[in-house]
């Protein structure tokens, strides 16, 4: 298992999604400037409301797959974001590392970003176990998180949610 490589890839575009703040009217908008190294350079952010509709409940579904306890039910969410997917993929050294993009590089963003996000997040559950995908055990976080850590041993979306964590829990024990 290559966790570096692992690591970068596309499930993190998936993560990101899923626990990006989409509510405000340019939530998703903002997400896709402050992610636009994933698409085609030239390709246009803009979305109709419809398309930002479709965008977050992609996200739902990512955030589905992460929470499901079940195997039967990772397949069916897996699967159910999967059919939104349009993958045609090519290989590419954009970036000087030989790698593979997912959708069709003349793709609307939508396409691009559903694709990428459903493409990624399959990889990683099938050929690394769905139970590589979790949610924060931080109090007052449910962020998810995919562990990428050698022994499957993650609990915190983040460094400042493990660390957070560890601090409460000395002080309640100097409490006691
Ligand atoms: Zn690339
Ligand atoms: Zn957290």
């Amino acid at each position: 298992m290559d966790y570096d490589t692992y690591g970068s890839s596309a499930v993190e575009l998936a993560i990101a999604l899923a626990n990006a703040d989409l509510d405000p009217d340019d939530g998703v908008s903002a997400f896709l400037t402050s992610h636009d190294e994933w698409f085609t350079p030239g390709t246009s952010l803009d979305l109709t409301p419809g398309e930002v509709d479709e965008a977050a409940a992609t996200a739902r579904l990512v955030r589905a797959v992460a929470l499901a306890e079940t195997q039967d039910d990772v397949l069916s969410r897996l699967n159910e974001l999967l059919a939104l997917a349009r993958p045609r993929p090519y290989a590419t050294d954009h970036d000087g590392e030989l790698h593979l993009h997912y959708a069709r590089p003349d793709a609307p963003v939508l396409e691009q970003l559903t694709t990428t996000v459903a493409m990624g997040l399959s990889q990683v559950v099938v050929q690394h176990g769905w139970q590589r995908l979790g949610v924060c055990s931080a109090e007052g976080c449910d962020d998810v998180y995919v562990d990428t850590s050698r022994n499957a041993s993650r609990r915190y979306c983040s460094n400042t949610c493990a660390s957070r964590s560890t601090v409460a829990a000395y002080r309640a024990r100097q409490k006691a």
